[in-house]
């Protein structure tokens, strides 16, 4: 059987030129890039090389990229550098309630090591409002964190004029731009981001290995002890292989980026008006035009997003849903819920991203058995047909209940 693969928004296939850049530095390039002799020197000049192309993917200066092991580091480093580093000036922090686990457990800790947290509700787009974002700004506010693009239901916020705001306000502003990445053209000067987390394997470099932009000046405090390494900021002997693949990977993204948008934007709006055409009683999750590229969201009223998944693995289709099943959790997505909906119609979800390996053909297959899937679960479905008893505002049976 011919596998699809929808579910880019979770991890992508390494380019071969990626993996073909990283061979090298692991079977004869080795050199750890601390040591002085000349395989310490080509490891340390391929390093710094790479630095230059991710920069140059967000129109920062090299010194101003920090390489980590990926996003959920990214996030941990820009939150809690920030918050250790400046907590003389305050101890609070603005996020919002649909970040990433990695944005939100971060600072449900800083909580308990004495920070003040403030998670700005969103609308029924999973938009915020910049007047919620301006009342909760005290002159004890040390730092704004706002996802770029939301990595289930595809919403990007209003990056430009938070930074404006917090740029006003003499506050840092950090973005876990992972999703975005790669994905749109992000210039961060021009946005005012003085933070910005991305992961490698979001964009077709390979796991464990990423980066934090820190505008120049940002105080961050290290928040892993050991060597030097990263100009203090970040200790361990670099992953030289993962970053030479990740600037590989940037420079790739950079140069096929236009392209990119265009090809997989026409491949979402099909999937998107094939799904409101053929399919009743459902629901586009996330904002009709704020949205990446790449993601398509629906909730499917009267079946479960789980179901949904394993009918579309039969055939082949790997996408995912908005319940976490498979982390042994029934609970649905924080982000669906936090946007208004009930637990029925947030279970009945199912996320479809898209790549540039996709093609025309996998989303006619996949239009094709869709709604008959649909229609199947449905009719076995004790809900569907006897709608008149259908509340959505009641939490199913099948949720854990806090
Ligand atoms: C995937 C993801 C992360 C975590 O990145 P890892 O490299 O897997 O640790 C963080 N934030 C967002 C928005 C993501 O999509």
């Amino acid at each position: 059987m011919k596998r699809i693969y929808f579910d880019h928004s979770a991890t992508t296939p390494v380019n071969r030129e990626v993996a073909e850049s990283m061979l090298e530095y692991m079977t004869e390039k080795y050199g750890n890039p601390s040591s002085v002799h000349s395989f310490g020197r080509e490891t340390r000049k391929a390093v710094e090389e790479a630095r230059e192309k991710v920069a140059a993917l967000i129109n920062a200066a090299p010194n101003e990229i920090i390489f980590t092991s990926g996003g959920t580091e990214g996030d941990n480093l820009a939150i809690k550098g920030v918050a250790y580093g400046n907590r003389k000036k305050g101890n609070h922090i603005i996020t919002t309630a649909i970040e990433h686990h990695a944005v939100l457990h971060t600072c449900e800790y800083l909580e308990k090591q004495g920070f003040t947290v403030t998670y700005l509700p969103v609308d029924e787009h999973a938009m915020i409002s910049m007047d919620d974002l301006r009342n909760a700004i005290t002159d004890k506010t040390i730092l704004i964190s706002i996802m770029f693009a939301n990595n289930e239901v595809g919403t990007i916020q209003p990056v430009k004029e938070i930074g404006q705001l917090a740029k006003e306000k003499g506050i840092y502003f950090h973005t876990d731009a992972v999703q975005a990445v790669g994905n749109c053209p992000i210039d961060v000067k021009e946005l005012n981001i003085d933070l910005l987390t991305m992961s490698g394997h979001k964009f077709h470099a390979s796991k464990g290995v990423g980066a934090l932009y820190v505008r120049r000046g940002v105080k961050v405090e290290e928040i892993q002890h050991g060597g030097g390494h990263e100009r203090n900021m970040r200790a361990g002997t670099e992953n030289v292989p993962g970053i030479v693949g990740l600037g590989k990977a940037a420079e790739i993204a950079r140069r096929d980026m236009d392209e990119k948008v265009v090809f997989i934007k026409g491949l979402r709006d099909k999937i998107i008006a094939g799904i409101t055409e053929k399919i009743p009683h459902i629901r586009l999750n996330g904002h009709p035009e704020m949205r990446m590229p790449g993601n398509v969201n629906f909730s499917f009223l009267y079946i479960e997003g789980e179901s949904l998944l394993l009918n579309l693995d039969l055939k082949g289709i790997a996408a995912s849903s908005g319940s976490a099943c498979t982390s042994g959790s029934l609970d649905p997505s924080h982000v669906l819920l936090s946007m208004g909906l009930s637990h029925e119609v947030a279970h009945g979800s199912l996320r479809v991203s898209l790549g540039r390996g996709n093609t025309e053909e996998e989303v006619d297959f996949f239009l094709a058995v869709l709604p008959e899937i649909v229609e199947r679960l449905r009719s076995m479905s004790p809900l569907y047909g006897s709608a008149a008893d259908f509340k959505p505002s009641n939490p199913c049976s099948s949720c854990h209940h806090h």
